[in-house]
């Protein structure tokens, strides 16, 4: 049997799916190189301080639309079979309210709060909320069944899902994406790099993509659990400010957001920011807290902030030659990294398999 050594740099959502993935075929030998691996909390790591749920921004017609759609198969799947993945089912409830058009946030959720949105006919349950049930302010409103992804079991699930299937996991930092093809856990050099370092491909040698940049989110998690994921399209506090909740499963606590604040690269949360996140979720949703009670009602866990990798022009799945070196790039998934997931994965291992055909003519 002919045999594939793969690197794949990185050890977020992006390449944690991408490996588990490739290492369902046995002929792929797959070392995970990583700076930050899961358990690990840092501003240059972006996934485990996603939510994380699946709430489409997709434009409808583009490729990360796409992506979208062919990811929720996936998470319906291990939702359904492997409880332990740490995921679970949880009504989601999306407010628009039109005035947020133009905000940074507003152009975010556009797709998502489209009274008749493309992902309708994919999730379970989508149904329009009518306007005599609408809070003053909000012009449109639906319900449907989402996901929430617990990430601190989730991303260590997806790791022994690959040990299991032989992948190694390596802590190392490369300078230059070169480095990674030397790293292999064989010895000899990989015929393939996968590159999934997030916002890092801003400055890793070989890469260098100017077109990266942060979309900082902060937030906060709390032990109170109010029922179904709420997202907004906006919010009165600032145009790159937003107001969404989501109750983790497992145990994970509740995500109370948040902020898109791009080319903002500051890790320390802002206690003036977490004020505003705490009352606006409190305001939006009641049931939050006791009856009566303002933010002093909230069991904090944490505050967080991580930087969500944004690409300006869009997600880079491409194949590319560095210094001889083959390599597959999927990187820049800013805030959707976990429903875009599979989808981006698939189209990432499309080419890797061109790329290893090309290899074994050559040998030919
Ligand atoms: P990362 O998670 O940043 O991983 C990059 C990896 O590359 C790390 O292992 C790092 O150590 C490694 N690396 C980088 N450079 C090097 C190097 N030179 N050498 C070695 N290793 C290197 N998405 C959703 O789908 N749903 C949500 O609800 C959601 N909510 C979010 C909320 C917040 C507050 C934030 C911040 C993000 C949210 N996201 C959400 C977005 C999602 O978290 C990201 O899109 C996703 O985590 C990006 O994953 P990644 O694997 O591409 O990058």
């Amino acid at each position: 049997m002919t045999t594939n050594n793969i690197v794949v740099l990185g050890a977020g959502v992006s390449g944690l799916t991408t490996a588990y993935l490739l290492s369902q075929d046995p002929a792929n030998k797959i070392t995970v190189l990583a700076k930050h691996m899961p358990g690990d909390y840092d501003i240059e790591y972006a996934s485990p301080w996603a939510g994380a749920n699946y709430m489409p921004v997709g434009k409808e017609g583009s490729a990360h639309q796409e992506w979208e759609r062919a990811t929720w198969p996936a998470l319906k799947e291990i939702t359904d079979k492997y409880p332990e993945a740490g995921i679970h089912f949880r009504g989601a409830l999306i407010y628009n309210r039109t005035k947020d058009q133009e905000s940074a946030t507003g152009k975010w959720f556009s797709e998502l709060v489209q009274p008749n949105p493309w992902y309708k006919d994919v999730v379970p349950d989508f149904k329009p909320i009518p306007s005599s049930k609408l809070a003053p302010g909000i012009d449109n409103a639906q319900e449907w069944t989402s996901v929430c992804i617990n990430t601190a079991v989730y991303l260590p699930w997806l790791v022994g899902q690959c040990v299991k299937n032989g992948t190694v996991f390596k802590r190392a930092v490369c300078k230059h994406i070169t480095d990674a093809a030397n790293a292999h856990h064989t010895g000899q050099k990989a015929d393939v790099v996968i590159n999934c370092t997030g916002l890092s491909a801003k400055t890793l040698g070989g890469v260098l993509d100017e077109k990266m940049h942060p979309a900082r989110g902060q937030i906060v998690v709390v032990r109170n659990d109010p029922g179904p994921m709420v997202s907004v399209s906006g919010t009165d506090d600032g145009e790159d400010e937003a107001l969404y909740i989501m109750t983790r499963a497992a145990g994970g606590g509740t995500i109370l957001g948040g902020s898109y604040q791009k080319h903002n690269w500051d890790a320390l949360p802002d206690m003036n920011l977490a004020n505003r996140i705490m009352k606006r979720c409190i305001k939006i949703c009641p049931s939050l807290v006791k009856e009566g009670q303002g933010i002093e009602g909230l069991d904090i866990i944490r505050h967080g902030v991580g930087l969500r990798p944004l690409r300006e022009g869009g997600t880079r799945i491409e194949k590319d030659q560095v210094d001889g070196v083959s390599v597959v790039h999927n990187y820049g998934h800013g805030g959707f990294g976990y429903q875009a997931s599979f989808g981006c994965a698939y189209a990432t291992i499309a080419l890797v398999k061109e790329v290893l055909q090309n290899k074994s003519r050559a040998r030919l």
